[in-house]
């Protein structure tokens, strides 16, 4: 195995690019620093690559693209099953990897690392899931099948939040149905995806197979536009969401946008109060809020309203912060000082609009760290800007609605839809929610409806621009094209008249 030596590494150590089995240095001369959130300490040096090595990766990618789309299925899985096994080996280094460079708990980073996981093993059913249909005897003696063909080279743009578990929810789909792959990680955090092209690498996966290209926003603009580029997968905030889907498609990409959110979860007044405020910090709170499927707006339905407030606020003051890679911390930094600022911009201009800081988390300070507590808006009003936009903090809104139908009515107002979650005992308020509600992933009290690799996940309205979902079923349907065979043999017996046929 060659390495660069950075994976998961406290060292400063500057990063390569992945291309044609090889860690390459990239021709750009530019790069950042990569920052520990809970320390302010760099961790290691990211190249920012240039047009030519997008080019290169590109080029490796179509130039394995023939061999590796005549591989055996089996075959092409095979590998899969091996980073799999090496994923598990290496677990502790990959969530240890994460918490360093993007903050989230080492609780928190394992249960990515097992999602990861879950894609990788998802992936592996592909001699299964590949394959076409058939039916005998369109006409007589005229059989008609259809099967399923890779796309072509792939590539996928992804955020800073989830700097293992996003990626793989299409590296390992696109590779296992014999597509060659591009990635672009998120400058923020690199370090996790260096470490997972070693066990790539390690697993087998052939030459110009799998491609790393470390990058910013130029690089994804190089994808979009790339001639040699067939799909492309995007995850981050919504106005870039929107315009990585127009843009690709114009350029006749097939591409799929998963977009920011703003997530809203409805509170009975029969729910179960105590898991329900358990369900509610662990969304709200987990990973500091950067999730995509935080909730962010807590609406309170009927009476519920002032237990809720009080036992959330008791134990919302309980969380503990602090360095993710501490045992007993429960939330972690945000992951820069930038980010800090604009989440402590949003409360002041809650508190400005008129909500209540019941918890104000501002002025967190911790050394070098970008902290911010855990906040709680009281009396939050749907017309407020804290309601509509996406924070990506720690900061939870209460809304009050009187009924099931006003709570419906508020989430419906937003113009996201990723996730939404309802917490009550009653299964006629389920199907009424789970049938009215516009959101494209449904918590029935569970506060973060996670992606199971082995459904589809996405959202619906400004959070998603495509129509095929992420991992599940649809990664089969996105990664592969269709191509449909009519046949039929002279010799063998008169044949029944097939169209055009007399
Ligand atoms: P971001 O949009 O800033 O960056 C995402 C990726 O796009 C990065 O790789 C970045 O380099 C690239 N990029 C940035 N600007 C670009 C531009 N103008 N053109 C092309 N590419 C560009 O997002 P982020 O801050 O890394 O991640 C947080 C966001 O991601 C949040 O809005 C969150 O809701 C969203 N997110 C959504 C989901 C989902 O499933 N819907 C999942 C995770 C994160």
């Amino acid at each position: 195995m060659t390495s660069n030596g950075a994976g998961g590494a406290t060292a400063l150590a500057t990063l390569k690019n992945y291309v044609a089995g090889e860690w390459r240095q990239p021709a750009s001369t530019a790069s950042r620093e990569v920052v520990n959130p809970a320390t302010g300490e760099p961790i290691s040096v990211v190249p920012i690559s240039g047009p030519e090595d997008l080019d290169a990766a590109v080029a490796s990618a179509r130039g394995s693209l023939p061999s590796w789309r005549a591989t055996a299925t089996s075959s092409r899985v095979a590998h899969l099953f091996a980073l799999r096994e090496l994923m598990r080996q290496r677990q502790d280094d990959l969530a240890r990897s994460i918490t360093t460079e993007m903050g989230k708990t080492l609780g928190d980073a394992a249960a990515e690392v097992g999602r990861a996981i879950e894609m990788v093993e998802c992936a592996t059913a592909a001699t299964t899931t590949m394959q076409g249909r058939n039916l005998e005897n369109v006409a007589r003696n005229v059989d008609c099948e259809t099967v399923r063909q890779p796309v072509g080279v792939c590539a996928a743009i992804v955020p800073f939040n989830f700097p293992l578990m996003v990626p793989f929810w299409f590296l390992p789909f696109a590779i296992a149905t014999g597509n060659c792959f591009v990635l672009k990680p998120s400058e923020v955090v690199p370090n996790t995806m260096n470490l997972a092209f070693e066990l790539l690498e390690e697993a087998g996966v052939p030459a110009g197979v799998a491609n790393l290209v470390n990058g910013d926003k130029t690089v994804a603009e190089g994808i979009l536009d790339h001639p040699g580029i067939d799909a492309v997968s995007f995850v981050g905030s919504a106005p870039v969401a929107r315009h990585v889907y127009s843009r690709a498609a114009a350029n006749g990409k097939r591409v799929q946008a998963l977009g920011g959110a703003k997530n809203f979860m409805v509170v009975m007044p029969d729910c179960d109060l105590d898991r329900t405020v358990a369900g509610l910090i662990g969304s709200a709170f987990g990973a500091a809020g950067q999730r995509c499927m935080a909730g962010s707006v807590v609406v309170a339905v009927g009476d519920v309203y002032e237990r809720l407030l009080a036992a959330l606020t008791e134990a919302t003051e309980a969380i503990a912060v602090g360095n993710g890679l501490d045992a007993e911390v429960e939330m972690g930094p945000v992951v820069s000082g930038a980010a800090c600022w604009g989440i402590e911009g949003w409360i002041e201009r809650g508190v400005e609009e008129g909500a209540r800081a019941a918890l104000d988390g501002r002025g967190n300070v911790r050394g070098a760290g970008s902290f911010v507590g855990p906040t709680i808006l009281d009396g939050v009003r749907p017309e407020m800007a804290v309601a509509q936009e996406e924070i990506f903090g720690p900061v939870l809104c209460l809304m009050r609605a009187d009924d099931l139908g006003e709570a419906i009515e508020m989430v419906n107002g937003s113009r996201f839809g990723n996730g939404t979650s309802i917490f009550t005992e009653s299964g006629a308020a389920v199907r009424r929610y789970r049938h009215d509600v516009e959101a494209g992933m449904i918590g029935v009290n569970i506060g973060v409806a996670a992606p199971v690799a082995f459904f589809p996940f996405s959202g619906w309205k400004e959070s998603f621009f495509g129509d095929l979902h992420a991992h599940g079923p649809d990664a089969v349907d996105f990664y592969t094209r269709k191509k449909t065979v009519t046949t039929r043999y002279f010799s063998q017996q008169p044949t029944g008249s097939f169209f055009t046929d007399k």
